[in-house]
């Protein structure tokens, strides 16, 4: 990398690194826990605090009211280069059950590891400190050079962590002025400890569930076993037929929409340090359990699932009961991925099911209907190369596009209702307890990550 603005903002970043730690155990001290209306002015007050922030530093910014918590949008000045959204959430994740803590939650400190110094508090990786990451590399770019290197606007959440009733409303009342050319997101993790990650195909979701009926009564089994058609065995049988004895999921039309990953992808996963014996074994596998012919990062990240999460009926109380239970249910759900679409696979899902139901038997269907696609972003973007090579030059290891096997829904958001691309990169590590007792981010994730932006910032405006 051969960009004089740079060396002297990586050099500000490294002497104010004690500076920026402060800044952010003030962020960390406000339990802005926004599930619970308890916490209601705390959410206020932390993005309050957010919004003085970033006006200290010369942007136009503010604390915009919502029906729910605040937004915090603001805006440099006439800067010119491209246009870059940042997004991150201010709020965090309830704290209980408290007694596990070994640290009070709300009262952050700084402290030695065996693997390092880390920053332990609610909120630390999950996004305060992740998002702070960005707020610091602009402040030492204006620090140093009196201005930033591209027109960038920040937009940061209240209600990430209870569902964003808030965010596509306004997104919506204020889409003119939210759409940049690119929104870069920090919310995700590293693949694996010190291998930079921008995380590129993000699973989709469908919900679906029902119920088979056969007799109209619950039934003696003596007076109907044999004759009696029981659902349970009638959903038992269904539910087998979903998959073959290769992993495939048998529903026919079930994989249109996907497609194979690249070899060039496939060589960053391969390079990712992803540690597939200790991914497995530390749930008691010995192998991975998905299709045969795909990797384990292949099934988690690429590949589609049909799961069956809940599967009941019948008599389940203690002792026996000779019934032919007159009713039995399933709940399924689906990962999906490239150009599935969630509404024609709840009918392919729900055909397979009545075409095999036997004579007497009748199925009710009881699905939540939202189902989302996959987000896959636009990696064919020159920014997402020059992002790469940034991390790259950061980190002295190869950034990799990674997969995410869960969804992150404001991706997609951005690209539904704004119609903007979007790059998700994060630094923070799944050690990191996120949204569990003792949450920490390291301070190496704070520190290489507020560098990290600083060059990524020089690639897209070179
Ligand atoms: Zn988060």
């Amino acid at each position: 990398m051969d960009d004089a603005r740079l060396a002297p903002v990586l050099d500000r970043i490294d002497a104010d690194l004690p500076e920026a730690l402060d800044r952010l155990m003030t962020l960390l001290r406000i339990p802005s826990i926004s599930t619970d209306p308890a916490h209601a002015a705390d959410c206020a007050a932390a993005a309050e605090w957010l919004a003085a922030d970033l006006a200290s530093l010369g942007l136009d910014a503010a604390s915009r009211p919502t029906p729910g918590h605040p937004m915090v949008v603001g805006h440099t000045g006439a800067e010119s280069g491209p246009h870059i959204l940042f997004y991150g959430h201010y709020d965090v994740q309830p704290v209980d059950p408290l007694d596990q803590w070994k640290t009070a939650p709300f009262e952050p400190e700084i402290q030695e590891t065996e693997h390092g110094k880390v920053i332990r508090g609610r909120g630390a990786s999950d996004d305060k400190g992740q998002l702070m990451t960005f707020v610091e590399a602009c402040r030492a770019w204006k620090a140093v050079h009196g201005t930033l290197p591209a027109r960038i606007s920040f937009f940061f959440e209240g209600e990430e962590e209870s569902g964003s009733p808030s965010l596509i409303p306004f997104m919506r009342e204020n889409a003119e002025e939210l759409t940049a050319d690119l929104a870069v997101i920090c919310d995700t993790s590293m693949v694996s400890p010190g291998v930079p990650s921008i995380a590129s195909q993000l699973r989709g979701m469908l919900k679906d569930e029902f119920t088979v009926t056969g007799p109209r009564i619950d039934l003696h089994s003596g007076h109907y076993g044999g004759p009696g058609l029981n659902p349970l065995r009638e959903i038992a049988r269904i539910v087998a037929s979903f998959h073959d004895a290769d992993g495939r999921v048998a529903v026919e039309g079930f994989y249109e929409g996907v497609h194979e990953v690249p070899d060039e992808i496939k060589r960053q996963w391969n390079n990712s340090g992803f540690d597939e014996k200790t991914y497995l074994e530390s749930v008691g596998y010995t192998r991975p359990h998905g299709e045969t012919g795909y990797s384990t990062l292949e099934q988690q990240w690429a590949r589609p699932t049909l799961e069956v999460n809940g599967l009941w009926g019948g008599y389940m109380g203690p002792g026996t009961k000779t019934v032919i239970p007159s009713q039995a249910h399933c709940k399924i759900t689906c990962r999906l991925v490239g150009d599935m679409d969630p509404d024609r696979l709840r009918d392919k899902i729900r055909a397979h099911v009545e075409a095999r139901l036997s004579p007497d038997a009748t199925v009710t269907w009881d699905g939540n209907l939202d189902g989302a696609p996959a987000a896959v972003m636009n990696t064919d973007r020159p920014e997402f190369d020059a992002a790469r090579g940034a991390l790259t030059d950061e980190w002295e290891r190869e950034a990799v596009l990674v997969g995410m096997g869960g969804s992150i829904p404001i991706a997609g958001f951005f690209k539904d209702i704004l119609g903007m691309d979007a790059m998700l990169i994060g630094f923070a590590n799944d050690d990191d307890a996120i949204h569990s007792p003792n949450e920490k981010y390291d301070v190496k994730s704070f520190h290489k990550g507020i560098r990290s932006w600083a060059r990524v910032l020089a690639a897209l405006s070179r």
